[in-house]
């Protein structure tokens, strides 16, 4: 498909005054404005509270003003260009009066009949809303038409199955944009990059020369205000078969034949299906399970994760897994992908650790320490970069000594990378989907985790919980390493600007 760099769309936020809408898709929307990234557009922002257009203008101006550098008349060009209808998604009369303000819209902005459909809203809706947008006629359009869903998609494969029905009774696969808003990110999209552009890297991506991999991805806040949805979720189901399965995949698939959104998610695919299954009493040695208990972050106390608002004081929920990943294929037959994620650790870090294998002669004595294996390091956040870790002569003494080649990418441009979800708006308006899960990934990634929270869920976890906050997980996932030789590289050791 040929993509339009400066397309045209309406597009119709439904949950217009939640907090996704407002701290991402506002900001993002306008930053893609002020860089002339949108042509002809307008916006419809759907939810049930009542707001006349201009509430809804200010409130818009007001979610992007804490966000960017404001030129005032873009701002009030921007957000003109906002309308708002109050409406319950799941009455059905209100439809036929949002599609005669999408006609409207599309015919005095002249929008050419293109139309995207955000569902910016708690899951439970996404099937009414497919239904209706096809019943009540909002997609019969001249243009294109995509859906635009977040996360998650179900709670599991059976319900994902049963969501991905419904969506498709109104949506073709092609016009569907499942977000993972890891797959936006600059750093996740340069692993791509650095793998097949870099003749030096590529001949080594393989059991031959890399011992392990090890992703994480760690934060420091709690569960807050979600508790009540995290009840339900938990680390590996909002974590782990989404994110972390999605990195796994673009570091261990084969070169695509082209870099089309059809090559690239069929190879993602195959690492799926290459993925050793872990069930039964294999899930315990494969994975670990933690949850936070009281501690101190930043100096201050912080509470058990049993004492948060809307959490069971009994709760078998795991704020933490790591794991380790097997991919049963010939690249990567014996070489263990340890994931590990939670919440409440000791820093906000997004990192991957290719491990590769020592030198077959120890020359320079590595039992002194002076010898470390080398490293390659891919930043993903809060900073972003690669540091390649080596071993070279340093100074006056003989031997040799642990050295580190650094890119960071926002300190060498000078500019900030574009916002995850400021991407992934533009693929979506552009048509190109290679940034979004196809339903083939989701659905293998589903019956993998599902393996593990069967288990999980019928037996109570007796030593929850296990960690403190603000440290690293509990002991159990430092020993998942160490049966195997390995330890964890300590995240806060390998900042770029630690180089
Ligand atoms: P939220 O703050 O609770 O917002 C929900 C929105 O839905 C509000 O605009 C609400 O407005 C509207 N709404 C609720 N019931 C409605 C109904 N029956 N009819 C019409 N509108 C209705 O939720 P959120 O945090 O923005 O999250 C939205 C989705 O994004 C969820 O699926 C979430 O899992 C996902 N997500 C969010 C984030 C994030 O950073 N927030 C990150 C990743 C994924 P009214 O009350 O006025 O109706």
């Amino acid at each position: 498909m040929t993509q339009n760099n400066r397309p045209t769309a309406l597009i119709m936020i439904f949950g217009a005054t939640g907090d996704l809408a407002r701290r991402k898709l506002y900001p993002s929307l306008y930053r893609l404005f002020t860089k002339g990234k949108l042509d002809r557009f307008a916006v419809v922002g759907v939810a049930r509270r009542s707001l006349t257009n201009e509430e809804f203008q200010d409130n818009v101006k007001e979610s992007i003003g804490s966000h960017d550098h404001l030129d005032e008349s873009k701002m009030d060009e921007f957000a003109s260009k906002f309308y708002y209808h109050s409406h319950d998604v799941t009455d059905s009369e209100s439809y036929s009066v949002l599609k005669g303000l999408a006609a409207e819209l599309d015919s005095h902005y002249r929008l050419d009949g293109n139309r995207i459909f955000y569902l910016a809203m708690a899951p439970e809706f996404f099937g009414t809303i497919a239904e209706h947008l096809k019943k009540d006629g909002l997609t019969d359009v001249e243009g294109f038409k995509r859906l635009v869903i977040e996360k998650p998609f179900g709670h599991d494969l059976e319900s994902a199955k049963v969501l991905n029905r419904q969506i498709r009774k109104a949506f073709p696969e092609n016009e569907i944009y499942r977000i993972d808003h890891y797959l936006g990110k600059e750093m996740v999209q340069n692993i791509e990059v650095i793998r097949f552009a870099n003749s030096i890297f590529e001949p080594l991506w393989n059991n031959r020369f890399i011992s392990n991999i090890q992703i994480t991805s760690s934060e420091v806040l709690g569960v807050e205000e979600r508790g009540r949805y995290y009840e339900t979720s938990g680390a590996l189901r909002d974590m782990v078969q989404n994110h972390m399965l999605q990195m796994v995949a673009l570091l261990a698939m084969e070169p695509p034949i082209r870099l089309t959104t059809e090559e690239i998610r069929s190879e993602k695919v195959r690492v799926f299906r290459a993925l050793r299954t872990v069930e039964g009493s294999d899930v315990n040695s494969y994975f670990v399970r933690g949850q936070y208990g009281k501690g101190k972050i930043n100096e201050s106390d912080v509470p058990a994760y049993r004492e948060q608002e809307m959490v069971d004081e009994a709760s078998n929920t795991e704020t933490f897994v790591a794991g380790k990943l097997m991919i049963d294929n010939f690249r990567w037959a014996g070489v263990p992908f340890y994931i590990r994620t939670g919440k409440r650790m000791e820093v906000k870090s997004t990192k991957i650790v290719v491990e590769f294998k020592e030198m077959p002669m120890d020359l320079y004595n590595r039992q002194e320490g002076s010898v470390s294996p080398n490293l390659l390091v891919i930043h993903i956040q809060p900073e972003e970069g690669i540091t390649l870790h080596l071993n070279a002569k340093k100074g006056q003494h003989s031997g040799s000594t642990p050295v580190k080649l650094s890119y960071a990418n926002k300190g060498i441009d000078g500019l900030n990378t574009p916002e995850a979800y400021e991407k992934l708006l533009y693929d979506c308006l552009r048509g190109d989907a290679t940034n979004f899960t196809h339903w083939d990934e989701v659905a293998l990634s589903w019956s993998f985790v599902d393996n593990i929270s069967e288990v999980w869920e019928n037996e109570k976890e007796a030593s929850f919980p296990n960690y403190e906050s603000g440290s690293m997980g509990p002991d159990a996932a430092e020993q998942l390493l160490e049966k195997d030789g390995f330890f964890w590289w300590p995240v806060t050791n390998l900042d770029v600007d630690k180089c």
